[in-house]
């Protein structure tokens, strides 16, 4: 079937951080003058608490002592400084919207989100953002796919989705209805229910040429 959408996760797929978690999660600790605080830790909260707008909530279940908003904020500066973009993203961005509508969906805190696309330079490069912090459930719920669909006015049958992640991103995607599309990394393995498969390091040929196919039905 012909699409009309592509939609695209943010993180690992169209940015990833250059330094490890562990050594972002060292300067936060640093910054809130508390001791280290280990990345297993951090998970575990995070998967916990559902933070919104910002991490404080986080930090605040995380920290005996220091100042959770302010561990929120250099962690978030960390994080965003070590963004790197794999590849001229704004470039494929403009080429497909010549053709598709484009949108953007990511899990996490909105301010948090928020800040990677203006440290990227990536607030004007979408037809539709959502940072599922607004929402009441993220990825892999299919509100946070529907809610993407009814920003960007399309369904989720003409709609391609983007991600890394084989559960958050690929499973959701596919149960929502939409053309799955894993970005292969390092990280996970080949999900089951994908439709399509890009290397990360050739994502924009690569992609190109699978919404070719799939549009056009070759
Ligand atoms: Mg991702």
């Amino acid at each position: 079937m012909a699409l009309a959408a592509v939609v695209f996760d943010l993180d690992y797929t169209l940015a990833v951080p250059q330094r490890d978690r562990q050594t972002l999660l060292d300067e936060a600790a640093a910054a809130a003058g508390v001791d280290g605080l280990e990345r297993s830790a951090y998970l575990d909260v995070h998967g916990q608490h559902r933070a919104t707008t910002t991490r404080t909530p986080i930090f605040d279940a995380l920290l005996d002592d220091g100042d959770p908003e302010t561990a929120a904020r250099a962690y978030r500066n960390a994080v965003n400084d070590a963004l790197a973009p794999v590849g001229d993203i704004p470039e494929l961005l403009a080429e497909l919207r010549t053709q598709y509508r484009v949108g953007l969906l990511t899990d996490g805190p909105v301010q948090a989100q928020q800040t990677k696309l203006e440290t990227l330079g990536w607030e004007n490069c979408f037809d539709g953002v959502v940072i599922t912090g607004s929402l009441p459930a993220g990825k892999p719920d299919g509100r946070a796919f529907e809610a993407i669909c009814a920003d960007l006015g399309v369904t989720p049958e003409v709609t391609a989705y983007v991600g890394d992640h084989p559960d958050a991103d690929i499973r959701g995607a596919s149960a929502a209805g939409m053309v799955a599309v894993q970005v292969l990394t390092d990280r996970f393995e080949r999900a089951p229910d994908a439709d399509y498969y890009v290397e990360r390091d050739r994502l924009a040929p690569q992609l190109r040429e699978v919404l070719e196919r799939h549009h056009y039905g070759r």
